[in-house]
């Protein structure tokens, strides 16, 4: 047990936060975890299942005394809780975040913070579709990426705290710079979560003329579209809505890419759909060889009726 900060603050209770306190609190790696939610529902759920070492009303209250604070609200939300926390931050602490989007926040965060504390933006690579105090597990991290974008200038102790408290929740961490990050996170979540919106909504259009049978024979290829497209409508509205450049890069890009095999379709290019799914399949062998998936079938779902 190495315990890397004294007082941890957490600033929403949601999927991340509860996953960050419980893999804390499993590696003792801070002395006390303190958290804040918007909602007194959502604080109250949190101090029945006693997610953290204390529950506050206000982001203004958990910041004091904390060495480490951590924005866990949509990144929509991060100016707002910047501002109202920057007054009562302790000199000499780290501030960090776990939003999606990586420039949208340093342009919303950084400006607000005072200079005598230190600004390291992170982002674990590590989520499901569910959100909520409840939906937090200690090993959410595992195995994961996370990625820290620190600004020039920022000295290297806080930075090398940040990595060690990410790896102790059992993340692999890599640094990268900001506009990189969105475009990368743009190709690998961004607009694929875009296009399963997209793709179960056109389901849900066709299910009115079809008499629910798309959601009877429901098949693996839809039902893995409906599990990423049944996240957070706050958190992926305002990911969107942040990373604009990007995903509007890699969407065109994919019209492009469909265009083709729409026009091979059409005109009966097998071989151009041969080589294509040839290509995509060996990405996924990749995917699973780095750790990042698993092989099972189905998703690991099995013979269970899902
Ligand atoms: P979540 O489960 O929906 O929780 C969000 C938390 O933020 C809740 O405690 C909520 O409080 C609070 N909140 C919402 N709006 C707020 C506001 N305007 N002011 C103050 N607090 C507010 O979300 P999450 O999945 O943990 O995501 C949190 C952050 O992590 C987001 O920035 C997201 O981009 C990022 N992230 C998410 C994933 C993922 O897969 N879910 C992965 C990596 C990073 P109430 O419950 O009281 O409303």
């Amino acid at each position: 047990m190495t315990r890397l900060y004294n007082r941890v603050a957490l600033i929403g209770l949601g999927l991340i936060a509860g996953s960050m306190a419980l893999a804390m609190k499993r590696a003792g790696l801070a002395g006390e975890i303190v958290g804040t939610a918007r909602s007194a529902e959502t604080r109250a759920i949190a101090a029945e299942i006693g997610l953290c070492d204390r529950i506050v009303d206000t982001s203004v209250e958990a910041v004091k005394g904390a060495d480490l604070v951590v924005l866990c609200v949509p990144v929509g939300a991060m100016e707002a809780v910047a501002r109202d926390i920057a007054p009562h931050l302790m000199p000499g602490c780290t501030v960090s975040d776990v939003g999606s989007v990586k420039r949208a926040v340093i342009d919303a965060v950084g400006p607000h913070l005072p200079e005598t504390t230190h600004f390291v933006p992170a982002h674990p690579l590590a989520g499901t579709e569910h959100s909520g105090p409840r939906a937090g597990f200690a090993e959410l991290f595992e195995n994961r990426w996370c990625l820290l974008v620190p600004s020039e200038g920022t000295p290297d102790a806080p930075i090398a705290n940040l990595r060690a408290l990410w790896e102790g929740m059992g993340a692999n961490v890599d640094e990268m710079e900001a506009d990189h990050h969105d475009l990368v996170l743009a190709v690998t979540s961004h607009t694929p979560h875009l296009i399963a919106y997209t793709m179960v909504g056109v389901a849900d259009d066709l299910r009115r003329v079809t008499d629910s049978e798309v959601i009877k024979y429901s098949a693996a290829g839809f039902r893995d579209f409906t599990r990423i497209a049944a996240s957070d409508p706050t958190m992926w509205r305002d990911v969107f809505l942040s990373n604009k450049e990007a995903t509007l890069e890699i969407l065109g890009r994919f019209t492009e890419e469909l265009f083709a095999l729409q026009r091979a379709i059409r005109t009966g290019d097998g071989e151009h759909l041969f080589d294509y799914f040839t290509r995509t399949r060996a990405i996924r062998r990749s995917i699973i060889e780095a750790g990042q998936d698993t092989e099972a079938p189905d998703f690991g779902r099995g013979s269970k009726k899902t």
